[in-house]
């Protein structure tokens, strides 16, 4: 059945110079329970406009999922810069192919990427923000090295459908 996650993160403390020039990249990798290769838990790669999902079933294996950005909204408010992206997929109940337990349509991790561009250095860089580190960490400009934003709140993750 075909479920979807609603994914909202956001940036805060936004430098003033950096401030417009710091985006969300349309790259996401979120951990799913795969029912083509059956395992719990595999990380999942999307890219926007892409049609098909990646699921890295192995060290250097992957296979392609059924699943979409069907939403990517990108709100910049003062110093804070927001994202709330959807991802549909299909899912089908599985019992995890080593380990036996339940499949489950939900997510607890989330990798997103962003980019900045430098107007000292008139450099590009990037960088990500995910789930599991300790927060609050600065985000720091990859030309100047100036901190132009601070990751302090954990990117949600909540079942739609
Ligand atoms: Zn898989
Ligand atoms: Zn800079």
């Amino acid at each position: 059945m075909l479920r979807s996650l609603e994914i909202n993160a956001v940036l805060s403390g936004l430098e003033k110079v950096h401030r417009d020039r710091l985006f969300w990249k349309p790259r996401i990798q979120l951990n799913l329970d795969c029912f083509v290769c059956e395992r719990v838990g595999r990380t999942t790669t999307l890219e926007r406009g892409a049609e098909r999902a990646a699921c890295w079933s192995g060290r250097d294996e992957q296979h392609f999922i059924a699943a979409r950005i069907s939403a990517f909204d990108v709100t910049s408010q003062e110093d804070r810069l927001k994202l709330r992206t959807v991802v549909d997929f299909w899912w089908a109940p599985f019992k995890d192919a080593k380990r036996g337990t339940d499949a489950t349509p939900l997510s607890d991790w989330v990798r997103l990427h962003y980019g900045s561009y430098c107007p000292h250095q008139e450099t590009t860089s990037e960088g990500s923000i995910q789930t599991n580190v300790r927060r609050p960490t600065g985000v720091y400009c990859g030309g100047c090295k100036t901190e132009i934003a601070v990751d302090a709140e954990v990117p949600s993750i909540r079942l739609l459908v």
